[in-house]
């Protein structure tokens, strides 16, 4: 490990774990029967169980690792609408009204999971202070800015376009040839987020397994009070209703959903604490900023703007923090090269999964819930979704979304490894 790049208390664990409170359950133990098992206890799961907990339904969590140890606390932080292909294409595939309607869930979600963390008064540095969309081409700031006059007339979305000569107003670089402004979009810190959700739902009586990895779902003939039988590791649990919130991380438990999803890992680092001024000149705006490189970089002051975090993919096969670490710090110094001697204090990773229509998928199968591929930015919509997956089960009727059951595309001999994506990704 090269002393000059990393910080003496360097850690391969993401910088959102400092000082947040972890809900170790390592030591639950599984109950045989609930009404409610949901498997994966990121956001999408725990807003699932949120609402059946608080309908009185006795929910259960599992997770094979820590409570929150996949994406939940591992990502970026940056809340969006979230929605991936525009009016265009979803009108081909759906029509128009379906479209018009599936865009504006992404609306819906930015704007309730605002509303959720108010009225809940969640402590998790949640700013809709908006993001900086930068191009990286001409003909990319020529192309954002030209869909920005369209979004801003079929969807109603509020952006405007930065020109290169104006853009230090948003971002202290050279790297880009301006952007464009979506002021509606947020921040947080993602493992505040998480933690206190977790504690919201074990506060409804819902209960959290760790360590408890679902093997095997059985679906029983008869729909009584257990129509599924999970095992685990565990043990063996009987549920009337079960909920799939496993996202990147699905494995051979749903091979259904695996053969529907791409898990894509993302890598993040932190810097050690900078000077406040030196923070100001490259973020001189609170927005966090993503760019329109095909693989993507994001980043942003950290919220108590003392670090940058920035994060993105930097190999064309899967790798570990260590190996990301000095590549993100190579490509952070292009966009801010005065950053060149700074030290790296956390480099993490995630497994995001995409989907073959690159949109997120809610629906029912086998008679199971689920909702997951939010193709990389899904901080919103995995809150929203899950809450909505939630009504669905305790036959709440505010339960429907636009995203409920459309077609599920895979691909002829896809199994879940997409062997495809060092091409896909060059
Ligand atoms: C590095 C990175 C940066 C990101 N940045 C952003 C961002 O800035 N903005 C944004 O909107 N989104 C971002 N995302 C995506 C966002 O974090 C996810 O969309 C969201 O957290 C998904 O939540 P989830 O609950 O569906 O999945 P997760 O939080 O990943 O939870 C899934 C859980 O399922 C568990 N699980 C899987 N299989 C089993 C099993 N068989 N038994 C028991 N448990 C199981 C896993 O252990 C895991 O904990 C980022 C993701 C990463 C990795």
């Amino acid at each position: 490990m090269s002393k000059t790049l990393y910080t003496d208390d360097y850690k391969s664990e993401p910088y959102w774990l400092e000082g947040v409170t972890s809900l170790d359950v390592q030591d639950s133990t599984l109950p045989e029967k609930a009404d409610v098992v949901v498997i994966g206890s990121g956001y999408t799961g725990l807003h699932t169980a949120l609402q059946t907990a608080r309908a009185g339904r006795k929910t259960v969590v599992i997770d094979k690792g820590n409570i929150g140890c996949g994406c939940s606390t591992r990502n970026g932080g940056q809340v969006s609408s979230s929605i991936k292909p525009d009016i265009e294409e979803l009108t081909k595939f759906f029509g128009q009204d379906c479209a018009k309607a599936i865009r504006r869930e992404g609306e819906n979600a930015l704007n309730w999971i605002e509303t959720f963390i108010k009225d809940e008064a969640i402590d998790c540095d949640f700013e809709r202070n908006g993001l900086y969309y930068a191009a990286h081409t001409p003909r990319h700031y020529e192309l954002i800015a030209r869909d920005t006059e369209i979004l801003q007339r079929e969807d109603g979305i509020e952006a405007f376009a930065v020109s290169e000569q104006d853009q230090r107003t948003e971002l202290g670089s050279n790297a880009y040839f301006g952007g464009v402004v979506f002021p509606n979009h947020a921040a947080l810190h993602a493992a505040k987020y998480h933690s206190a959700l977790a504690k919201k739902v074990s506060d409804a009586a819902g209960l959290l397994v760790s360590h408890c990895n679902a093997n095997s779902i059985v679906r029983h003939a008869s729909s009584g009070d257990s129509q599924f039988s999970i095992k685990t590791s565990k043990g063996t649990i009987k549920a009337r209703n079960v909920m799939i919130a496993t996202n990147g991380y699905t494995g051979e438990l749903t091979p259904w959903l695996q053969r529907r999803l791409i898990p894509i890992g993302s890598y993040v680092i932190a810097t050690e604490p900078l000077a406040k001024e030196k923070i100001d000149s490259l973020f001189p705006t609170a927005r966090p900023v993503c760019d329109t490189c095909k693989v993507v970089y994001y980043y942003r002051a950290s919220p108590d703007r003392t670090r940058v975090l920035f994060g993105g993919r930097v190999s064309a096969n899967e790798t570990n923090p260590m190996v990301s670490a000095p590549r993100l710090h190579q490509q952070m110094c292009r966009i801010f090269p005065e950053l060149e001697h700074t030290r790296i204090s956390n480099s993490w990773t995630g497994t995001v999964s995409y989907t073959f229509d690159s949109m997120a998928h809610t629906g029912i199968f086998n008679g199971m819930h689920y909702a997951l591929g939010y193709c990389g930015s899904g901080i919103s919509l995995s809150s929203y979704l899950g809450m909505r997956a939630g009504q669905k089960i305790i036959e709440h009727a505010d339960g429907a979304t636009a995203f409920d059951n459309l077609p599920f595309p895979s691909r002829p001999l896809y199994r879940g490894k997409p062997w495809f994506l060092p091409a896909a990704l060059n």
